[in-house]
């Protein structure tokens, strides 16, 4: 089957992109799992938090904001840094970092009831940081691409790649796909991708993180509670749907796999957690782990492959692929197009492929 874009992968990256490309022309994007968002995009602490990453992410953060707002993906949660008695001057530097104001122990414990105060000594908040209803972007994008004629196809793995006269083949068990441009946006699998394509890897690294679910601590009601971060991101706890999140915010390069959750990792992040809380961890519901994947510089890589016509990478999106996939979908869009894109020329070019050739 010809199509204009041929999309490998139905993660947040590969539908929020094809949502963009499908304005352009037929997309047909194919996802190896038997469902969308399989990957590192089921498996999300789903925040928005604009500071969060190096300056080209924050670019994209910021410059993804309306679109999360217009597009009612957001909701309050706010987000509070806590550090021990001893570490003042960390603490310090990274709530300026984070744009946090600080709290007395009084304010923190009437935000999150228990707080420590015998553990905690500093702690810093902003309210500008939201869940993200990733759910319904992932849904809305693979929406958006059948609204305009498109393909967002599951059980479908790319098993072999090859240039032809005028663009890729693209091969899966079930038959050939033939397009001008094939946009790899394979998550934990971008560098398999670009080499069964013949195309030079850029050392995309997945690393893995865990998280469990709690019960809510001492049955208190979560609803209100904001994100609550360890200083040098050593662990953070989110409340999800009445539940308590917490990761040991562990970064282990791995191989690229269905990833799961390290039960020592686990058990030394709920104990650093636990160091600062007043009530114990007494019983795990779940736990799960997912893949994200870095670029070595740590910035998404966004744009046409210098090597390669028509291969463009979607990759590298790190801890951030829904925040900034608004304003990531549309920069390449905008590249693949010809546009003249929005974000500023500097930001561009930390995000192109070429800086990694
Ligand atoms: C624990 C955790 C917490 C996170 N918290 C946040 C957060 O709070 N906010 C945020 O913005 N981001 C967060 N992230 C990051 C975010 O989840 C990722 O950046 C994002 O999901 C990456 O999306 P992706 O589409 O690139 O990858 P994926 O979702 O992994 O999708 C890639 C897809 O490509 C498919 N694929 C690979 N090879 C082939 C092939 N040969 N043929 C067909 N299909 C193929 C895979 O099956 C996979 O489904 C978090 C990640 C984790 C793990």
């Amino acid at each position: 089957m010809t199509t204009d874009f041929l999309v490998i992968g139905g993660g947040i990256a590969g539908l929020s992109a094809g949502a963009r490309l499908a304005e352009l022309g037929r997309v047909t994007l194919l996802e190896r799992e038997t469902a969308l968002g399989y990957h590192a995009s089921g498996r999300s602490a789903a925040l928005y938090e604009a500071q969060y990453g190096l300056p080209a992410t924050i670019a994209l953060n910021i410059a993804s904001g309306d679109a999360h707002r217009n597009g009612g993906y957001l909701s309050p949660r706010g987000l509070m840094l806590v550090a021990g008695p001893d570490e003042g001057e960390a603490f310090r530097a990274e709530a300026a970092a984070m744009h946090l104001d600080p709290l007395d122990m009084n304010q923190a414990t009437a935000m999150i009831p228990i707080l420590n105060p015998a553990t905690v000594g500093f702690a810093g908040y902003h309210e500008g940081a939201w869940d993200i209803d990733t759910d319904r972007m992932l849904q809305d994008c693979a929406k958006a691409i059948r609204a305009h004629g498109g393909q967002a196809l599951t059980g479908q793995e790319v098993t072999a790649i090859r240039r032809t006269d005028n663009g890729w083949a693209v091969e899966t068990p079930n038959g050939t796909h033939e397009a001008r441009t094939l946009v790899n946006a394979a998550g934990a699998w971008a560098d398999t991708v670009a080499q069964m394509a013949g195309v030079a890897p850029l050392g995309i690294v997945p690393h893995r993180r865990s998280m469990a679910r709690l019960p809510a601590p001492g049955g208190h009601d979560l609803r209100a509670w904001p994100m609550l971060l360890g200083l040098n991101e050593t662990w953070y706890a989110k409340p999800d749907a009445g539940k308590l999140l917490v990761s040991p915010a562990e970064e282990h390069a791995v191989e690229p796999h269905d990833a799961w959750a390290d039960d020592m990792v686990l058990a030394e992040g709920l104990a650093r957690y636990e160091a600062m809380v007043t009530e114990p961890v007494t019983r795990l519901e779940t736990s799960w782990a997912g893949l994200r994947s870095f670029a070595p510089d740590r910035t998404l890589v966004l744009g046409l492959d210098p090597t390669a016509p028509g291969f463009v990478w979607c990759a590298g999106q790190g801890g951030y692929g829904f925040q900034t996939a608004p304003a990531a979908a549309q920069l390449l869009a905008d590249l693949v197009g010809g546009r003249q894109p929005a974000l500023d020329a500097d930001v561009v070019r930390a995000l192109t492929p070429d800086r990694l050739r």
